[in-house]
């Protein structure tokens, strides 16, 4: 799409997966954004093109929320962007309803996120990444932010906008002392990494973590490399079980959140505790089953392709020409092992979307609370000084102020829409 660097965007998005392209649809839908009176949003997303994890589109690998909870269907269950209306366009809703599954393929949740954003091509700028927020120069325009946009091929664009709305997505989190390299993968690159190898050269393969990717990656692996040792390098005893009965999936609720902002830090900490296992280091039961038999399977053919190592953790890795070695920590007897592999998988997890570097100087603005976190408002806007106006929005990173489903899907829908009304609200045109 054309950008227009004389224009001043209502709304700029930082980011275009999920959070943000539920909030275009809010923008979109939202009553007061009528053509007389347009809501201007614009959305960069360094990626060339749309994509939701695609390194991790591992085949048959599933959804951990109801496809009800999807870009719009809590904020406004007879949106054209939900995944039903979704399902009947493609000629499958007959059949999806026969299969009497709530959690459909993540393969399936992509397309039905592409299949929304293409009606955004008029606000997308793809390939494009932001590079920096701060307020505009001397001769800019007044009471708006100023975006530094890189493209491709490199070069920086400005754009100014009253209000950013930043969701920019969790950091993948490597072991600590561990550098990526064409043999060292986070589950993040894993697809790419793996597709570019010569499997044939990948006969010993060790993946690291014990959470859901770290699972779904030894699962794939063991199919994909019939002649391969996999080695599986737990932290824990064995896989821990991914809670997802009902009253613990209450935690995901919108009211929830509500619970959990206005809560104290002590009900806070008591959320984090007894709740963790709702998505923190733990797998579905689909997933630990499938491992368990196939492991099982060996022992009945006496053949161990599929290695458990427990309660191990990756301390280091060693390069010597084109040999990978990876340091192991046994707890279970204090020893040190080293193992060669051809390329060790980290399913270690992410960190939380960290705006920060984005913001530069705008930082010192932005007020923090006791333990150094933004102080972020219940309709997701960080608070700042007086001197600055202009919104900073976060879809993601409020894990602090807003709980456990600050970096999920459960919520987006409920919370585009929260984040629309208060930009909204807040224009200047007092016609809206
Ligand atoms: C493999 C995997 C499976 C998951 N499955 C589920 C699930 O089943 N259910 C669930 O609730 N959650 C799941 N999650 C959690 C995940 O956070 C959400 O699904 C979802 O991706 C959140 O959407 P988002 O838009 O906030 O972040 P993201 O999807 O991470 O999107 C952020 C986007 O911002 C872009 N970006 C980053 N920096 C910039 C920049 N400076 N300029 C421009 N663009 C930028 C990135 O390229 C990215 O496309 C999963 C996570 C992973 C890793």
């Amino acid at each position: 799409m054309r950008i227009r660097e004389d224009q001043v965007y209502e709304i700029a998005g930082i980011g275009f997966g999920p959070s943000n392209l539920s909030l275009a649809i809010a923008v979109r839908e939202h009553p007061s954004n009528i053509p007389e009176r347009p809501v201007t949003a614009v959305f960069f997303e360094r990626q060339p093109e749309f994509g939701w994890h695609r390194n991790m589109l591992l085949p048959d690998v599933t959804m951990q929320v109801s496809f009800l909870k999807d870009l719009v269907t809590f904020r406004n269950p007879v949106s054209r962007f939900g995944f039903v209306s979704y399902l009947h366009q493609a000629g499958r809703l007959p059949r999806f309803v026969n299969n009497q599954d709530f959690f459909p393929t993540r393969a399936e949740f992509h397309d039905y996120l592409e299949w929304a954003q293409a009606c955004f091509a008029d606000q997308v700028c793809y390939g494009s990444e932001v590079v920096a927020i701060g307020r505009p120069s001397g001769d800019g325009p007044a009471g708006c932010l100023r975006l530094e946009v890189r493209d491709a091929a490199g070069a920086v664009r400005v754009v100014h906008a009253r209000n950013v709305v930043i969701s920019t997505g969790l950091v993948p989190r490597m072991p600590e002392g561990v550098k990526r390299d064409d043999r060292v993968w986070h589950s993040s690159e894993f697809l790419e990494r793996f597709n570019g190898a010569d499997r044939h050269e990948l006969k010993n393969v060790a993946v690291v973590g014990g959470g859901q990717s770290a699972a779904e990656m030894t699962r794939f692996l063991y199919d994909e490399l019939p002649h391969a040792q996999i080695h599986s390098i737990v932290p824990s005893y064995g896989y821990s079980l991914a809670d997802d009965t009902p009253f613990a999936n209450r935690v995901f609720d919108p009211e929830a959140v509500d619970h959990y902002y206005f809560a104290t830090p002590q009900t806070r900490d008591d959320f984090w505790r007894c709740h963790r296992n709702t998505n923190y280091s733990v797998v579905d039961s689909d997933v630990i089953r499938d491992l368990y038999r196939r492991w099982y399977g060996e022992g009945v053919r006496n053949t161990s392709r599929l290695r458990f190592l427990n309660l191990t953790r990756l301390t280091g890795v060693k390069r010597a020409g084109s040999e990978t070695r990876v340091v192991l920590h046994s707890l279970l007897d204090d020893e040190i092992q080293e193992l060669s592999v051809d390329a060790v998988a980290c399913g270690t997890g992410y960190d939380a979307m960290d705006p920060v570097h984005l913001l530069g100087d705008l930082d010192r603005h932005c007020l923090r609370d006791d333990s150094g976190q933004l102080r972020v408002s219940r309709d997701y806007r960080v608070l700042t000084t007086p001197e600055l106006s202009c919104g900073i929005y976060l879809q993601g990173g409020t894990e602090h102020s807003h709980g456990l489903s600050s970096s999920l899907l459960s919520n987006i829908a409920l919370r585009s829409g929260e984040i629309t009304d208060s930009i909204i609200h807040g224009l200047p045109d007092p016609g809206r």
